[in-house]
């Protein structure tokens, strides 16, 4: 796996494919700026070579060249985070980008326009992308959030740099924290998979059952495991026709000696609202009327002691409805547990869309080993895909 360390940046232009697919407010503000923090090592470590920066990015889902979703808006909190004037070029390929690259010197950084206002950065236009490689002299991936995008940008540019391509420190860091689960975590392994679905979380569990040693099943896809054995669920999110399906998980999971914890009771609400009337009763006794929303305290107790127990943990998906307070107890409870546990030395990795909004929510990104910034691409490495902005830069 080639990184940055694999190259002396001193002299050489380099390429990289960015994530600065930041929110803006109606000011053009940039309301989180974590994606550019992401950045910065790998743009330091190239400046320090005595190299310079071409940084390519896209921006939201503009139809054409739509300037609210101008890449412009975004340069003063670039240099802000980086230190470093930021060169801008109005188009990412053309004369005007070829000029601006061609003239950069050591030290400097170049930020070219928003990639997508062409349509053949997501077509994965080959002459798109040579014309984007002609910028650079060696191409640097660090964007994992459009990891898992055959895009012009991310992927076909690769191949115009057989020899000169790298993973930046982002990148680099993301595969290695996977890897630290999937390949050679520390036993006992355990995952914790929750949110609405089992539907959508399903190859993640069939990939991930011969690698943990220990599953919790939480959030909305618990009733659907609590009404295939025979409990009674209540008005609870259920999908009735996956049922056999996580009939079959268990007991898949059973012949993979992996043990699968459920919660034991819930906070149950009579509707769908941080008001509601709420009790706590056991998982499979939910009367009709009232709904699962929340794990409930004996589930907490339980898993405290499975996730104290463990060395490697993965956490994909809230516990429970976290959005409304009254119902955020589990996930929260969850996140200390693993916030102690790796602070008692396990490896903690939590990836893949809402775990990430709950875990920043709560505050505990920097109390959990790593929080994955992407979401659609962390749960197709946990799927056990191969990304194509990864396979282009080891092929
Ligand atoms: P996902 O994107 O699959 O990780 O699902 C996350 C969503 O699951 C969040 O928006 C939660 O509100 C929702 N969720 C978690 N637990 C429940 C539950 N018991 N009932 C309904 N929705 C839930």
């Amino acid at each position: 796996m080639k990184t940055l360390n694999d190259f002396n940046f001193n002299n050489k232009k380099a390429l990289i494919r960015v994530d600065f697919n930041v929110p803006l407010n109606d000011n053009f503000e940039v309301t989180d700026a974590t994606r550019i923090q992401s950045a910065k090592p790998t743009i330091i470590k190239i400046l320090e070579d005595g190299g310079s920066c071409i940084l390519m990015s896209h921006l939201g889902r503009p139809k054409g060249a739509q300037d609210e979703f101008s890449l412009r808006h975004i340069v003063k909190k670039v240099e802000e985070i980086v230190g470093v004037e930021v060169k801008f070029a109005n188009n990412c390929i053309g004369e005007e980008a070829e000029i601006a690259a061609s003239n950069l010197e050591p030290g400097q950084i170049l930020l070219l326009e928003n990639l997508r206002f062409h349509e053949e950065e997501k077509k994965g236009d080959e002459n798109f992308a040579k014309q984007l490689a002609n910028l650079g002299d060696i191409y640097v991936n660090d964007a994992f959030g459009t990891a898992h995008r055959a895009h012009a940008s991310t992927t076909i540019v690769a191949q115009f740099f057989p020899e000169n391509k790298c993973f930046g420190r982002l990148l680099a860091k993301e595969i290695e924290s996977i890897d630290k689960v999937m390949q050679s975590g520390e036993k006992p392994v355990l995952a914790v998979l929750g949110g609405a679905k089992v539907s959508s979380k399903i190859t993640i569990i069939e990939n991930i059952l011969d690698k943990i040693d220990h599953l919790i099943v939480g959030g909305g896809m618990t009733f659907t495991f609590i009404k295939a054995q025979g409990g009674q669920i209540g008005d609870s999110i259920c999908e009735d026709d996956k049922m056999e399906l996580a009939l079959d998980i268990l007991k898949q999971a059973k012949a993979k000696n992996v043990e699968v914890h459920l919660p034991v009771d819930v906070i149950a609400a009579d509707a769908f609202s941080n008001d509601a009337n709420t009790q706590i009763v056991d998982v499979d006794a939910i009367p009709d009327g009232w709904q699962g929303l929340d794990s409930g305290p004996r589930s907490k107790e339980l898993f405290d002691t499975v996730v104290n127990s463990c060395k490697t943990i993965l956490w994909n998906g809230p516990l429970g409805v976290f959005e409304l307070d009254s119902f955020a107890k589990g996930t929260i409870a969850l996140g200390d547990a693993i916030a102690e546990a790796t602070n008692n030395g396990a490896f903690s990795l939590v990836g893949g869309g809402d775990s990430v909004a709950a875990v920043k929510q709560f505050g505990f990104q920097d109390k959990v080993s790593y929080v994955s910034t992407g979401g659609g691409a962390m749960l197709e490495s946990l799927e056990g895909k191969t990304l194509p902005g990864i396979a282009a830069i080891l092929s």
